[in-house]
């Protein structure tokens, strides 16, 4: 029995797990967090919550949070805690020392999609106002980044088109590579409502999610395609359309390049890229495959959600520009119910990327290049900008191994467990000479570390998140930050203590609200957001301007951001990663719904209790050719690496298919995990391992 007690004040804020963006009222006794409460006012929720928002908040307060900082000269050595003072001094010291050394590009940042707007923001201002250089990168990397390529140059910018009360009014979805009842539970819901009002539906993954076995989606279209064919699958469904004459020819004429619409249609139409010269490759049932695109193109409203099930692939951006054409040609772009909505995976994936995280974008996606965009910032921080776009986190690793990058501030980012190959993570981390982790936790990354800053939780600060949807959502201060300082305070203080070596530190925001004004002062988009504005509507969605003084729920309505909508080949390109009679089996990968991520939070409450454990999904036939039984032990081996978890036989899966979640570091499943990664982009090819099971004793 759970004694709650009657509050005695509640704060209203916004869930730091998913990218669905769920406000809370937090309530407190005293200093304590006794229970949150889905807040009805909220719009992205409207008074919904799933179990992570709701009860996985326990990890504030665990024995494990670490609340003083500390150093160590080797990692070999214990870690000796210091006062702030000497941490900061410690770390901008190293920092500097190496910078003259090696030079002024030998050290970067690594940001976190967890983290707000505000800090985002301070973060890439720090490397690029104070290191010097444009070697900032995020979590994004590594899971949306080809959002923002495809649909960039497709649309013209980075952002889903929708907000999620479009969903309403939808009577076809397309859910490709996404599983929004495990990852986006509160957006499911939605979805799940209008697909009981008689939406129909055309999930398009290698796994029989739930969206597909609910009784009352029966008749959902399942096209469970092999791992690693999105832009056959995509391309073949275009095929149809444009062949059977099927495209909204008034649409593409007024509102997309006419030119370029042609010579993708002649692209498409070509007969090897049919259904049936696909399917064998594919896996996808031509029929079925037709029936969806004839489906999809005369259903009515047509809208397509996806998820890194499109984007972690080596043709993860092809893929993107794949589902924009899609839309582009069913005419399902610029009113409600349709729309191509990215299901960020993170809460801030959509602020971290708006801030300019990436080392090649100036925050609202202006490339470092332009010298019109350079000089807003260098007159905002009196600095002269470097034009040269720096590194993207894999480059730092590669670099790191090769000896040219030397040092590593790591904000809210566990890179040794979520990144991919994992050997090679620890050998760019270990080849480093400084590498401060900022976190809440000693996780796995610290062991590679020099020194450790305590973070702090999204209770303990205040600021923004932005979600899916564009929606920029405040984040309140619950309670004051356990280790003092919140973690825009503490990029604020590293700054200064490097500022002061090399002549004066000069950062003074004393409040979350002053770099929102800074934000709003340089980055278009932002222009009308303040913290007044967003305490009286509660939230915005960006663009939010002059010309849009009360936000924009549906972008490109009237015209795309870039003009003309572009339709753009997409060719077909096999990944590198290949099966054969080592590895034979393809591993995808993904999350559970009581669980996040690396696990980091979840793992710290309550929600363990429903998932103690990585598996690994097997389908029978599989399973019955390696011997192997549920819940037996098996070693899962790659040519990566190998690790041992247990087995779950389930027809879920494809035969040839096997997933796993990457939740425990016990499992630590991306040591299997290879570097291959998006041509256009470097976000890893999570979801395609060529990898062997079999029997084993355990770990
Ligand atoms: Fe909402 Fe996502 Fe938080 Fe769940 S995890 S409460 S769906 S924001």
């Amino acid at each position: 029995v759970i004694e709650l007690g009657t509050p005695e004040r509640s704060v209203v804020t916004t869930c730091a797990y998913c990218g669905v963006g769920c406000s809370f009222k937090a309530e407190m006794q005293g200093d304590t967090l006794v229970r949150m409460v889905p807040w009805k006012q909220g719009k992205a929720n409207r008074g919904h919550s799933c179990v992570k928002g709701r009860f996985a908040y326990g990890y504030a307060h665990h024995q494990d949070r670490i609340l003083n900082p500390m150093i160590r000269d080797r990692i070999t050595d214990p870690w000796r805690e210091v006062s702030w003072d000497e941490a900061l001094s410690f770390a901008a010291t190293r920092l500097r020392a190496l910078q003259e050394k090696h030079g002024q590009k030998s050290i970067g940042v690594i940001t976190s999609s967890r983290c707000t707007n505000e800090e985002t923001y301070l973060v890439q201002k720090l490397t690029r106002a104070v290191f010097m250089n444009n070697n900032t990168d995020t979590c994004a990397r590594v899971c949306h980044s080809p959002t923002g390529y495809g649909l960039g140059q497709t649309f013209g910018t980075s952002a889903g088109t929708q907000d999620f009360d479009s969903v309403e009014k939808t009577d076809v979805v397309i859910v490709i590579g996404a599983n929004p009842t495990d990852g986006h539970p509160v957006f499911a819901s939605r979805l799940k409502k209008r697909l009981r009002a008689g939406a129909k539906l055309i999930v398009i993954d290698p796994r029989r999610i739930d969206l597909v076995k609910s009784a009352h989606v029966e008749a959902a279209h399942h096209l469970p395609l092999r791992p690693g064919t999105n832009v056959a699958v995509v391309t073949a469904l275009a095929h149809v359309i444009v062949t059977e004459k099927l495209y909204d020819e008034e649409f593409i004429r007024t509102r997309c390049d006419w030119d370029e619409f042609q010579a993708y249609a002649e692209f498409v139409a070509d007969p090897r890229h049919s259904p049936e010269a696909t399917e064998e490759l594919t896996r996808v049932p031509a029929a079925d495959l037709r029936e969806a695109a004839r489906l999809f193109a005369t259903g009515g409203n047509g809208a397509i959600y996806y998820g890194l099930g499109v984007t972690e692939h080596s043709q993860g951006s092809t893929t993107v520009m794949g589902i924009a054409n899609l839309a582009m040609l069913t005419g399902n772009i610029g009113r409600p119910g349709v729309g191509v909505n990215p299901l960020r995976g993170q809460n801030n994936v959509q602020g971290s990327c708006d801030m300019g995280s990436f080392p090649h974008e100036l925050p609202g996606y202006r490339h470092v290049k332009l010298p019109e965009v350079r000089k807003i910032f260098e007159d905002a921080w009196g600095v002269t900008i470097d034009p040269e776009p720096g590194l993207r986190i894999p480059n730092m690793l590669d670099a790191a191994v090769d000896g040219t990058f030397k040092g590593l501030y790591c904000q809210g980012e566990d890179i040794l467990q979520s990144d991919p190959d994992t050997k090679h993570v620890a050998a760019g981390l270990a080849a480093m000479e400084c590498v401060i982790v900022h976190d809440l936790f000693l996780n796995e990354t610290a062991n590679y570390a020099h020194v450790f800053l305590p973070g702090s939780t999204f209770l303990e600060k205040d600021g923004t998140f932005t979600n899916a949807e564009r929606r920029i959502n405040r984040v309140r201060k619950v309670m004051a930050p356990l280790n003092g300082y919140a973690d825009w305070e503490i990029t604020q203080m590293l700054a200064n203590a490097m500022l002061k070596e090399s002549g004066g530190a000069n950062w003074t925001y004393t409040h979350p609200s002053q770099i929102m004004d800074e934000i709003a002062a340089t980055t278009p988009s932002f222009a009308g957001v303040t913290y007044g504005m967003l305490d009286e509507k509660g939230s915005v969605q960006w663009p939010c301007n002059e010309d849009h003084p009360d936000g924009t729920p549906l972008m490109h309505v009237d015209e795309f951001m870039r003009g003309k909508g572009r339709f753009i080949v997409t060719e077909y390109v096999a990944t590198d990663e290949k099966t054969g009679p080592r590895f034979p089996l393809l591993l995808t990968t993904g999350r559970v719904l009581s669980q996040y991520n690396v696990g980091a939070q979840t793992r710290r409450t309550a929600n363990s209790v429903w998932h103690g454990e990585d598996v690994l999904e097997i389908h029978p036939h599989d399973a019955e050719n390696r011997g192997l039984n549920e819940g037996d032990w098996v070693k899962l081996a790659s040519r990566s690496g190998e690790t041992a978890l247990r087995a779950h036989v389930t027809e879920r899966v494809a035969p040839g298919v096997v997933y796993t979640t990457f939740h425990h570091p016990d499992t630590q499943a991306n040591v299997v995990t290879t570097d291959f990664s998006d041509w256009a982009t470097n976000c890893p090819e999570y979801k395609v391992t060529a990898v062997q099971v079999s029997a084993s004793n355990g770990p």
